[in-house]
């Protein structure tokens, strides 16, 4: 395939990043350098730069380890703030305030305080549904009424260049009576939209879906790993647990909801829906994915073809009174078009494993130890402009072995390395 669109534009030095890096973007990252303190910082084109020496009496929110104070200021500040880094960086990056993105370390850029995934993509729904249950609906009768969800693990968040260890869990082969343990064989990705609350509401209070925009931040890019043969074994009747809380990779730049204007668009038409989930302004997002197996494009996910919006999806998440607080992250779903190569996962794109892809090469169905995925995106951006995410990169490593079914009490179980669990730049 043909990969020009944000392929490259991660990497220090590509053309593409002066454009999807400009004023109108400004995102939002945590970095270090030289071993010094992560600090908040933005990106104009390949440079990296401190928000607390650009923002004038606003620094003391940047002068911290991460965006997290920033975060829970609210909307005023958060206009303000973008305001003001586009007048300081009107001329570009000031003389000696810059550093070169591959100067830098990246790091998760805020607390993850709870993590919720939802199946917002009826494409998807639809595939998985067809292929986890042969027999019945594809889609269950709630499906087009209430945005299906489940609250995942926060402490698994990480940030872009982690390694991913291979899991290991119960599952069950095919016409088996029992289940066996051991390292995944059906391990996965998930190309989703993570949205990142800023400010949230109190237990007992609903956010009104008109409300949202005071409440959502921004948008990061985020690969939700599954073991489908743990996650065939565990999910009914509580849904999705082990197969999903190893790993979640996150981009290490939030792009501000402020920066999505011109990419805002109408979801696919619905189904009637109740009141709290009615829109008043479309809330569909033209944001184009991308994923990159062992350095090929293999899909590419239209996020416009989602059918439940971020708005609808945090005004469900709390009108049960449950409270959202500062740094929780919400996710899409995996985000699937209707053709084979928008498919956001493999277990769809390659039909369960039946209908093997060309990759590099190599006929592949499921993720091989040492393998690396890449999700990146664009979307439109003011005066036909593009704007870049950053990017979701994850390699697959071995699963620690022996695996905890093997371990003898004479011998002391191995940890993974800090190779594996280090984030790596
Ligand atoms: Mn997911």
């Amino acid at each position: 395939m043909t990969a020009r669109t944000p392929d490259s534009a991660d990497s220090p030095d590509s053309p593409d990043s002066a454009a999807l890096y400009g004023l109108h973007n400004l995102p939002y990252g945590v970095a270090s350098a030289d071993g010094a303190e992560p600090r908040p910082v933005t990106r104009l084109g390949d440079e990296v730069v401190e928000i607390a020496a650009l923002v004038g009496d606003l620094a003391p929110l940047f002068e911290q380890p991460s965006l997290d104070a920033f975060l829970a200021a609210g909307r005023p500040t958060w206009d303000d703030a973008r305001a003001r880094l586009a007048s300081a960086l009107a001329d570009g990056v000031p003389a000696g305030l810059g550093r070169s993105l591959d100067e830098v370390r990246m790091h998760l850029p805020f607390t993850v305080a709870d993590y919720v995934d939802f199946y917002a993509s009826e494409h998807h729904a639809t595939n998985l549904g067809r292929l986890f249950r042969p027999d019945g609906e594809a889609l269950m009768p709630n499906w087009k009424h209430l945005p299906v969800g489940y609250t995942g693990r926060a402490a698994s968040v990480v940030a872009s260049g982690t390694d991913v260890v291979r899991p290991c869990g119960q599952r069950r082969p095919p016409g088996a009576e029992a289940p066996t343990f051991g390292p995944s064989t059906r391990l996965d990705i998930e190309a989703e939209i993570g949205f990142v609350v800023g400010t949230g509401n109190a237990m007992g209070r609903a956010i009104d879906i008109a409300d949202v925009d005071d409440h959502l931040f921004g948008v990061v890019l985020l690969n939700d790993w599954s073991a489908r043969d743990i996650q065939a074994w565990e999910y009914v009747p509580l849904g999705p647990h082990l197969g999903k809380s190893f790993a979640t990779t996150i981009s290490p730049w939030i792009v501000p909801m402020a920066a999505l204007r011109a990419a805002r668009v109408d979801v696919p038409g619905q189904d009637p829906v109740l009141p709290y989930l009615a829109m008043e302004r479309p809330w569909g997002l033209d944001i184009e994915l991308e994923v990159e197996w062992n350095g090929e494009v293999v899909s590419r996910p239209p996020y416009a073809t989602t059918y439940w919006s971020p708005a609808q999806m945090l005004a469900h998440l709390t009108v049960n009174g449950a409270p959202t607080r500062s740094g929780d992250l919400f996710a899409s779903g995996t985000v699937s078009g209707p053709e084979r190569h928008q498919r956001g996962a493999f277990i769809e794109l390659t039909w369960g494993g039946a209908e093997p892809v060309e990759v590099a090469g190599e006929q592949r169905t499921f993720l091989e130890d040492d393998d690396e995925v890449v999700l990146r995106a664009t979307a439109p951006g003011p005066g036909g402009t593009r704007l870049g995410f950053g990017e979701a990169r994850g390699r697959v490593v071995p699963a620690i072995d022996p695996p905890p079914s093997a371990r003898a009490a004479a011998h002391p179980a191995p940890h993974a390395t800090d190779r594996t669990l280090q984030e790596t730049s």
